[in-house]
């Protein structure tokens, strides 16, 4: 699937300037164009491959370069005002060639948080290829102007998007770790589960055609519907035949019966990933019970996929979620790993967020008592007790 992949704030437009690096590793040819839109001059500055032309520096006549705070209120204003100018950059993308708009941000911050749902706005009005988004949301430690923030943003950005992908950055910390050391861990755990659910039909030259090919169409028709999605994931490692793909199934002696057991494992190792990838760590955690739509991606190399495996890797999903809609597939990669990558579209029953929106309101609540109070602690400093003073106009 090909994507015009626009990264909104600092944590958008590092996920981008990553993916656009793994793309590159892996050969994917998923980023058909990249874009940064900041209104913080050193954030822009910060990334490696994002194209300079591509760098959309937004607010300059509001903030002057220098970011919006964690204010994402003025976020959204100052993406309304200059849309022009991520319009401009969006004009010299190629968008006859691309499948869908992938919008990433960070829901806590400001930049991103209210500039997202902005653009996503925009850009349903004008073009009729899906508005994606990618929105992560942030650790509880943060604190509690940007759990406001991320509820906020998440109610916006859900609305104005064909599907909100959402990636939480609180279940990804390590032990012991801040969540700031673990970003690039973090960045590298998104674009991996991400690229591999793209990256599916993506087939390049010299690269093997699947034998169950996922293709654009099914990625835009689980997506379809709209709502809140999550990935789930799960890989092992095996050895890379490399005299050839399919070598190993003619060259043992007793034939037939290696073959039947190569399969068997096969199918068996392709059946415990799927439930490992579901019953895992999800990028949003939430009860897969009553999902929507969900598609299967098997990835790894040919020999080591098989169809058997992701047909019964799909009934138990549709018996886990409950859905009737359930497509899978495989992705023949060279890669020393098989891998299963859910997308889990229209999920529904998300602890998580209802308890961000718990810690949202409370903090909306304390900030409001506090700004009461602390305007009438200051106008009892400035004004004398008899109000005998009188000031100058
Ligand atoms: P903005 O520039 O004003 O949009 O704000 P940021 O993107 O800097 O921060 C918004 C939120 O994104 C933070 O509260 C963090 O939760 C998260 N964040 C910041 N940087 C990263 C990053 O590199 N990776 C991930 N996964 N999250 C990040």
């Amino acid at each position: 699937m090909k994507l015009a992949m626009i990264g909104f704030g600092q944590a958008g437009g590092k996920i981008v300037d990553r993916f656009l690096d793994y793309d590159d590793r892996t050969n994917g040819g998923i980023v058909r164009a990249a874009i940064a839109v900041n209104s913080a001059k050193a954030d822009l500055i910060g990334l490696d491959n994002i194209p300079q032309e591509n760098r959309v520096l937004i607010g300059q006549a509001r903030v002057k370069g220098h970011g919006v705070g964690a204010d994402n209120e003025l976020g959204a204003e100052v993406a309304e005002e200059d849309i022009d100018e991520v319009q401009n950059a969006i004009d010299s993308i190629p968008t006859h060639e691309v499948d869908a708009f992938l919008i990433v941000s960070g829901m806590g911050g400001g930049t991103g948080s209210g500039g997202a749902p902005v653009l996503a706005k925009h850009l349903k009005r004008i073009y009729t290829i899906p508005v994606y988004g990618l929105g992560v949301l942030p650790g509880t430690d943060e604190g509690g102007i940007y759990t406001l923030n991320a509820a906020r943003s998440f109610q916006t950005f859900v609305r104005e998007v064909d599907n909100l992908m959402v990636f939480d950055n609180d279940s990804w910390r390590q032990t012991g770790e801040s969540v700031e050391g673990g970003y690039d861990q973090i960045n590298e755990e998104i674009v991996r589960r991400f690229g591999i659910l793209f990256g599916a039909g993506e087939v390049g030259d010299g690269q093997e055609v699947a034998e169950s090919v996922v293709d654009s169409s099914e990625i835009i028709n689980t997506l379809s519907g709209g709502g809140v999605s999550t990935v789930g994931f799960a890989s092992e490692e095996v050895e890379l035949n490399t005299s050839g793909g399919l070598l190993s199934r003619f060259t043992g002696e007793s034939g037939g019966s290696d073959d039947d057991l190569d399969a068997a494992n096969t199918t068996n190792r392709i059946t415990s990933l799927v439930r490992k990838a579901a019953l895992g760590r999800l990028t949003l955690p939430c009860e897969i019970e009553g999902t929507e739509r969900a598609l299967l991606v098997l990835s790894g190399p040919s020999e080591y996929l098989n169809r058997k495996g992701i047909e019964r890797g799909r009934k138990w999903l549709e018996e886990e979620t409950g859905s009737m809609e359930v497509r899978g597939g495989d992705f023949p990669r060279e890669e020393p790993e098989v891998a299963a990558a859910i997308l889990l579209s229209g999920v529904t029953n998300v602890p998580r967020i209802k308890r961000l929106q718990q810690v949202a309101i409370e903090a909306q609540d304390n900030i409001d008592d506090i700004q009461q109070e602390s305007e009438e602690n200051l106008e009892e400093l400035v004004e004398d007790d008899e109000d005998e003073l009188e000031p100058l106009f």
